[in-house]
């Protein structure tokens, strides 16, 4: 039975009372988490995974939900990205990929960057994942090894499946943060941390409040493709994004996502190219990009899979920006 387990639900009305909130049950040593639209946390809560005493809700902090083309709130829904004509098409077309139209009304851009990893040796219901005494990502003081890189449990590989970031990182999306030391900034590549367990570089009582993007943003030209088992509403097992300011080649910029715990900016791979970006350089790059890229067997495709599709999504992602 997945019955919801008990939790205070909290629903400060401005970002101060959050950032309050949040210092209050930190000094108590009170665990919480935060929530935005529920369509991750909640059947996650209904698995009994990493349940908290508190879960402090932004639903109702009004000006997060901002939807522009320099700027989109956290708690802006998909839905709305996805028919807004204010954004980014590229923004618009990665929101309308994310599960169903009845998932996209509640999901928001917060909850999508900020996404728990996944793995087919946690995403199950509790009985399951005791008979198999637990993983390291939520041993219940077992002390559990990760099953999928067995003999250690010091590194949870889980992987990050979300949809957006590989776009708002190709886009030189800038994340803004905020907690109760303060707001920060940092560019959205910068934001993910290669752990399936911490995830991003979120302390302890922040949270995300927007991305930005920089002026040039309408003049960048992008594409992003996905892989995944059903069209109707599957989390992708391979996703890769692409931009470029056509006929600037040091404007291009490739990320990938769904492949490792985090997703990836592939500036090195692109970098390696030098000046110049045309038809002939797209299987070069898009075969270094699959080489750079090491998926684990804990999604349900094969990882060899996934990774040879990077090769296909890449190839197929940068004819698109080529406009081929
Ligand atoms: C059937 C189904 C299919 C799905 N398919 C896809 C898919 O194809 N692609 C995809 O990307 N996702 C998919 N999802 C996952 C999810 O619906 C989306 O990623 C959604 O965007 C999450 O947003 P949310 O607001 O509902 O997040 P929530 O569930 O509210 O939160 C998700 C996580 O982010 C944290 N969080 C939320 N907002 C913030 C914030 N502002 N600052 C800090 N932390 C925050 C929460 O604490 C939680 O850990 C699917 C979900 C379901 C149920
Ligand atoms: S990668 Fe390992 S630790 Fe992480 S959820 Fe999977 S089995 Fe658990």
């Amino acid at each position: 039975m997945m019955l919801m387990p008990p939790f205070n639900l909290h629903h400060p009305k401005t970002v101060e009372e959050a950032c309050e909130l949040a210092a209050t049950f930190l000094a108590n040593k009170e665990s919480f988490d935060w929530v935005a639209g529920g369509t991750d946390l909640l059947p996650n809560y209904k698995w009994h995974i990493n349940v908290k005493t508190h879960v402090i809700s932004l639903a109702n902090i009004p000006g997060l939900d901002t939807i522009s083309m320099h700027e989109i709130g956290a708690m802006a829904r998909l839905g709305a990205l996805t028919t807004s004509e204010n954004v980014h098409p590229l923004i618009a077309f990665a929101a309308s990929k994310v599960a169903s139209s009845l998932v996209r009304n509640n999901a928001t851009l917060g909850g999508n960057i900020c996404l728990d990893t996944r793995c087919f040796w946690i995403n199950q219901s509790e009985d399951w994942r005791r008979s198999i005494d637990w993983c390291h990502k939520e041993d219940c003081g077992t002390g559990s090894d990760c099953r999928v890189i067995p003999n250690q449990n010091t590194l949870c590989v889980a992987t990050y499946q979300g949809d957006l970031a590989p776009s708002l990182m190709v886009l030189e999306g800038t994340i803004h943060i905020i907690g109760p030391n303060g707001p920060r900034s940092l560019p959205v590549d910068e934001f993910f941390q290669l752990d399936g367990i911490t995830r991003n570089v979120l302390q302890e009582g922040e949270f995300v409040l927007k991305v930005t993007f920089p002026e040039d943003v309408a003049n960048r030209t992008g594409s992003y493709k996905k892989l995944r088992v059903r069209e109707s509403w599957d989390f992708p097992e391979a996703g890769v994004a692409s931009s470029w300011i056509s006929g600037d080649p040091s404007s291009l910029r490739v990320a990938s996502t769904a492949l490792e715990s985090i997703p990836r900016l592939h500036q090195e791979e692109v970098d390696a190219l030098g000046t110049s970006f045309s038809k002939e350089h797209i299987p070069q790059l898009s075969e270094a990009i699959m080489k750079s890229i090491k998926p684990v067997n804990n999604t349900a495709l094969p990882p060899r899979y996934r990774k040879s599709m990077v090769r296909v999504l890449a190839k197929r992602s940068l004819r698109e920006i080529l406009g081929d």
